[in-house]
C-alpha cells in the first residue's frame, strides 16, 4: 500500500469519508438532491443568479458568436472582448478604478498576496481567514506572519507594533518590507462583517497595506456593490478580492483596486500569466449578473428580507443564531453529532442544510449553517422553519 492509500483506510476505518450529495436539477430554491426534491439551504447561489434566464441566455448568446473556449492564457492569445468588457463593467459597479477577473476567488487570493509579497515581507491576518487567504501566504512563502484574535482591533493593533519592529530592518535587497493586514469581509461560518474602518485607521497609522476578502460580501453588502461601498470606504483599502462564484452566480474572481495594483499584477501574476482565463460563456453570463445588479436592487432587498425574516423566526423559537450580521444564519448546535443528525433529520423532511463541524469552525461550535436567498419565497422559509421546529423538538434542543 502506498501512502496514501493507507492513509484512506484509516479514513475508513474511522468512518470519517465524507460523501458528496448529488445535484440532478439547475440550482434553485427547490433542488434534486440525491434523487429526491428538496429545498436548498446551503447554497451561496445569494441572489439565484446560478440559474436566472437573463444570465444563462448570455451564455448560450456568446456561445453561439464566440465559442466555448478561449484558447490561450490570456497573455497570449486568450484575451477576450469579453474578460476586458466585464472587468470595466465591474469597476464602474462597484465605484474602484480598475478590476482584474481571475478563475476563481482562491486564485484572487493567490494572486494578491503572492504577487506583492516574498519571504521578507509581513502579513497580518485574522484567525478566522479563509483557507484561501492561508495558502495564499504559504505560497508566497512570507515568513514573518502575524495572527490577531478575530476582529480584536486591540490584538490588531499589538501585531502592527511588532510588525513595526522587524520593519525597521531592511529587506536584503535593501527596499522596505511591506506589511499586510488581511481579512475576510464577512466571515462564512458566523455573517459577521469585519470593521474595515477600524482596520483601515491602524493600517495608515502604521503603514501597512489593507487586503479584504469580500467573497461573501460581493452581491450581498452595500446594495450587492460589496464591503467598501458597505463602509463608504472607496480608495481606502488597498486590495479588494471577491468571487463571481457565489453571488454573482457563475465562477471567478475578482480584484479591485487602483489602477497601478491591477496593471502590476497583469504583468507579473502567475496564474494570469500561466494559466488560461474565464471561459466565454462563464464570461459573458458574469457579464449579465453585473449588468442585472447595476440596473437594480431587487434581488439584494430580497435576499436581506429573507435573511431577517427566517434569522427573527428561529430566534421566536427559542434557537440561537449566534451573531450573525448578515443573510448567514448559523444554527447553533455545539456538539459535532447533535449537529450531524440534525441535517440528517432536516433532510429527511425536505430540508437541505449542512452541518457545520470541526475543523471548519472549532471543536464544541458545531451548527447549521442555513444560507437563505432571493429566489426563495415566505412559504418556502415557512416550510423550512417547520421543519427545523419539529427537528429541534425531537432532538431536544428546545422544548
Ligand atoms: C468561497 C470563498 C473563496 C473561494 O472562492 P471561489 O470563487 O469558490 O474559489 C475565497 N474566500 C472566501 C472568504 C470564500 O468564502
Amino acid at each position: 500500500m502506498t501512502r496514501y492509500q493507507s492513509d484512506l483506510e484509516q479514513l475508513r476505518s474511522a468512518g470519517a469519508i465524507k460523501h458528496y450529495r448529488q445535484v440532478s436539477s439547475p440550482q434553485g430554491a427547490w433542488i434534486k438532491v440525491d434523487g429526491s426534491k428538496v429545498l436548498n439551504l446551503c447554497s451561496n447561489n445569494y441572489l439565484g443568479l446560478a440559474n436566472h434566464p437573463k444570465v444563462t441566455k448570455a451564455a448560450i448568446k456568446a456561445i453561439e458568436k464566440y465559442g466555448v473556449g478561449t484558447g490561450a492564457v490570456r497573455a497570449l492569445s486568450g484575451n477576450s472582448i469579453l474578460h476586458e468588457k466585464l472587468e470595466t463593467e465591474l469597476a464602474s459597479f462597484k465605484g474602484c478604478q480598475s478590476a482584474f477577473v481571475v478563475q476563481s476567488g482562491f486564485i484572487a487570493n493567490i494572486v494578491a498576496v503572492q504577487t506583492l509579497l516574498d519571504k521578507e515581507d509581513i502579513v497580518i491576518s485574522d484567525e478566522l481567514n479563509h483557507a484561501s487567504i492561508i495558502d495564499a501566504v504559504r505560497i508566497a512563502q512570507v515568513e514573518n506572519k502575524f495572527i490577531y484574535t478575530h476582529n480584536d482591533m486591540k490584538s490588531l493593533e499589538e501585531k502592527l507594533l511588532q510588525a513595526s519592529k522587524l520593519k525597521e530592518t531592511p529587506r536584503a535587497d535593501g527596499r522596505e518590507k511591506l506589511i499586510l493586514i488581511i481579512t475576510d469581509g464577512v466571515f462564512s461560518m458566523d455573517g459577521d462583517i469585519a470593521p474595515l474602518p477600524e482596520i483601515v485607521t491602524l493600517a495608515k497609522k502604521y503603514h501597512a497595506l489593507t487586503m479584504v476578502d469580500d467573497a461573501h460580501g460581493e452581491g450581498v453588502l452595500g446594495k450587492g456593490k460589496g464591503i467598501v461601498e458597505h463602509f463608504r470606504l472607496h480608495g481606502q483599502v488597498d486590495i479588494e478580492v471577491g468571487t463571481l462564484s457565489k453571488a454573482l452566480g457563475v465562477i471567478g474572481g475578482c480584484i479591485a483596486g487602483n489602477h497601478d495594483l491591477i496593471t502590476y499584477y497583469k504583468q507579473k501574476a502567475r496564474p494570469f500569466l500561466f494559466s488560461t482565463g474565464l471561459s466565454i460563456p462563464d464570461t459573458a453570463a458574469l457579464r449579465e449578473s453585473v449588468n442585472i445588479l447595476s440596473k437594480s436592487n431587487k434581488l439584494v432587498s430580497k435576499l436581506w428580507k429573507n435573511g431577517q425574516y427566517l434569522n427573527n423566526s428561529l430566534k421566536s423559537l427559542g434557537l440561537d443564531t449566534g451573531n450573525t450580521q448578515t443573510p448567514i444564519t448559523p444554527l447553533m448546535l455545539g456538539d459535532e453529532q447533535l449537529a450531524r443528525d440534525f441535517s440528517a433529520e432536516l433532510f429527511k423532511n425536505k430540508v437541505f442544510a449542512t452541518p457545520i463541524v470541526f475543523p471548519m469552525v472549532p471543536k464544541g461550535k458545531a451548527r447549521i449553517r442555513l444560507m437563505p436567498s432571493a429566489s426563495h419565497s415566505t412559504e418556502d422559509l415557512d416550510f423550512a422553519l417547520k421543519a427545523i421546529k419539529k427537528t429541534a423538538q425531537k432532538l431536544k434542543v428546545i422544548k
